[in-house]
C-alpha cells in the first residue's frame, strides 16, 4: 500500500498555485503598480489621457513583450505571466491593464504566431521595447459582425493601398504599430479578410478623433482613417484571406486577458471595501461588525476566488497546448459578471461616499463595464459556449 502510494505520479498542483518565479513577478507589479501607477489613477481618468511616462515604464519591466523570446528583446515569458501582468496592473488602474492587455495578448500574440521571419526581425523588437501596438479590427458598422467590414485592401504594385475607418481601436494614440483587418474581396465575405502590420507613419493612415468614456477614461479609444494608406507587400501578416482566422484565434486569448482585467477590477474595488468597511462607524461600531456587510463581503470573495480559477485554468491550458475556446468566453462572460456585480456592491459598501469622486470605488464600477462590451459582447461568448457546449464539446 505504502509502495503503491510512493509510486504514485504526483497530483497536478491547485489551479490558483503559483510557481515561485510566478510569485516573485507578481510582487514586483503589484509593487510597481502601488508606487507608480496609482498616484496616478485619477488625474489620468479625469484628464481622459494615459500617461506616456508609464508606459515607458511598462517598457522597462518587460510588461509590453512579456511572451515575446529573449532574442527578439522581449522577456521570453508564458501566456500566464502576462495575464498575471494583466491582473496586478487593473487591480490599480482598468486603463493600464488595457495597454498591456493589448499590447500581449493581442498585438504580440499576432506578431508572434503570424508573421514571417523578416517581419518578426523587424517588428518584435520594437514592440518589446518601446513601441506601443493596436488591433484593429472593429468599424462603425461592425462589430459583433466583424467579419462584414469594409475596409478596403488593393494590391497596386509593390503595395497595398487601404482605404476606411477602423472604430473603436484602443491604444491609438499612442500607438506606433497597428495589426489592421481589410478585404482584398469584399465579395468574397470572411474568406476575403486579410491581416496587415501599419505603422503610424504610412503615407495615407491618421488617428482621428477619441472617444470620452465612461470607464477605462485614460486608455485611448480611436477612429482610424485610411485614405489611399500604402502598406507594402511586405507587411501583409500571414496570408491573403486568412485574416479572419488570425482575428478569431488571437481574440480567444484576449478574452482571457479581458478576464484578467476584470478580476483585477474586483479585486481592487473589494479591497478598498474591506478596509472601509473595517474603519467607517455608525451605531457605534465598524460597519464591518454587521453581518450583513459581512455576508456581502464573503459573496464577494467567493466570486473573486471563482473568476480567479477560471482565468487561471484557461491560461493554463493555453500554455499548455490544450483547446480553450469553450473555456475562453466562459472567462470572459463570467468575469464580467462577477467584476459589474462586486463592483456594484463595494460601492453600495461606501454609502453616499461611494458614489463620489472622493474615494475610488466608482471609477472600478465604470470601469467594470467594458468586460460585457469588447472582444466580444455577453451575447457573444453565450453564442460561442451554447454551439460548443450544445455540440458537446
Ligand atoms: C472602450 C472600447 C475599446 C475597444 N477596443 C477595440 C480594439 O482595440 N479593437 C477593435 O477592433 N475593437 C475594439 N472595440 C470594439 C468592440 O469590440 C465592439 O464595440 C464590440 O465588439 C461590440 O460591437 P458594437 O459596438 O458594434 O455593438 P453591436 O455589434 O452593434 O451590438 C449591439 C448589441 O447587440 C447585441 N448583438 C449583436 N449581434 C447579436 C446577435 N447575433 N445575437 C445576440 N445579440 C447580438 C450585442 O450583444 C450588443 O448588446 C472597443 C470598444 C470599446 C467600447
Amino acid at each position: 500500500m505504502t509502495e503503491a502510494l510512493a509510486q504514485k505520479a504526483a497530483p497536478p498542483p491547485p489551479l490558483v498555485a503559483l510557481t515561485e518565479d510566478e510569485v516573485l513577478f507578481c510582487d514586483n507589479i503589484r509593487r510597481f503598480a502601488e508606487e507608480k501607477i496609482r498616484p496616478l489613477v485619477r488625474e489620468m481618468d479625469e484628464k481622459g489621457v494615459f500617461e506616456r511616462s508609464l508606459i515607458d515604464q511598462f517598457f522597462q519591466l518587460g510588461l509590453m513583450g512579456i511572451e515575446i523570446p529573449e532574442q527578439y528583446g522581449g522577456a521570453g515569458g508564458s501566456f500566464f505571466e502576462s495575464i498575471l501582468a494583466v491582473e496586478e496592473t487593473s487591480r490599480v488602474d482598468a486603463s493600464a491593464g488595457v495597454v498591456v492587455d493589448v499590447q500581449n495578448t493581442l498585438v504580440a500574440n499576432a506578431l508572434l504566431r503570424w508573421s514571417n521571419a523578416e517581419q518578426k526581425k523587424k517588428y518584435l523588437p520594437r514592440i518589446a521595447s518601446d513601441t506601443v501596438g493596436a488591433y484593429a479590427l472593429s468599424e462603425a458598422a461592425s462589430g459583433s459582425d466583424a467579419f462584414a467590414l469594409q475596409t478596403r485592401a488593393e494590391l497596386k504594385g509593390g503595395d497595398y493601398v487601404l482605404n476606411g475607418r477602423k472604430l473603436w481601436i484602443t491604444n491609438g494614440k499612442e500607438a506606433g504599430i497597428f495589426v489592421l483587418f481589410a478585404t482584398v474581396d469584399p465579395a468574397a465575405g470572411y474568406k476575403g479578410i486579410t491581416a496587415f502590420i501599419v505603422e503610424k507613419d504610412f503615407p495615407g493612415f491618421s488617428v482621428g478623433k477619441k472617444e470620452d468614456k465612461l470607464g477605462i477614461r485614460a486608455s485611448s479609444t480611436c477612429e482610424l482613417i485610411l485614405e489611399d494608406c500604402k502598406v507594402p507587400k511586405t507587411n501583409l501578416l500571414g496570408e491573403v484571406g486568412k485574416g479572419y482566422k488570425i482575428a478569431i484565434e488571437t481574440l480567444n486569448e484576449g478574452r482571457i486577458g479581458i478576464g484578467a482585467q476584470m478580476l483585477g477590477v474586483a479585486r481592487g474595488a473589494w479591497e478598498h471595501a474591506v478596509k472601509y468597511a473595517n474603519e467607517r462607524k455608525q451605531f457605534g461600531k465598524p460597519i464591518g461588525e454587521f453581518q450583513a456587510i459581512q455576508f456581502q463581503i464573503a459573496q464577494m470573495a467567493t466570486d473573486i476566488e471563482a473568476a480567479r480559477m477560471m482565468v487561471y485554468n484557461a491560461a493554463r491550458m493555453k500554455d499548455t497546448g490544450m483547446n480553450f475556446v469553450r473555456e475562453a468566453a466562459m472567462v470572459k462572460l463570467f468575469t464580467s459578471q462577477v467584476a459589474e456585480r462586486v463592483t456594484s456592491l463595494c460601492l453600495e459598501i461606501f454609502g453616499g461616499y461611494g458614489f463620489t469622486k472622493d474615494y475610488p470605488v466608482e471609477k472600478y464600477f465604470r470601469d467594470a463595464k467594458i468586460g460585457k462590451i469588447y472582444e466580444g459582447t455577453s451575447n457573444m461568448q453565450l453564442q460561442t459556449i451554447a454551439k460548443l457546449v450544445m455540440a458537446g464539446k
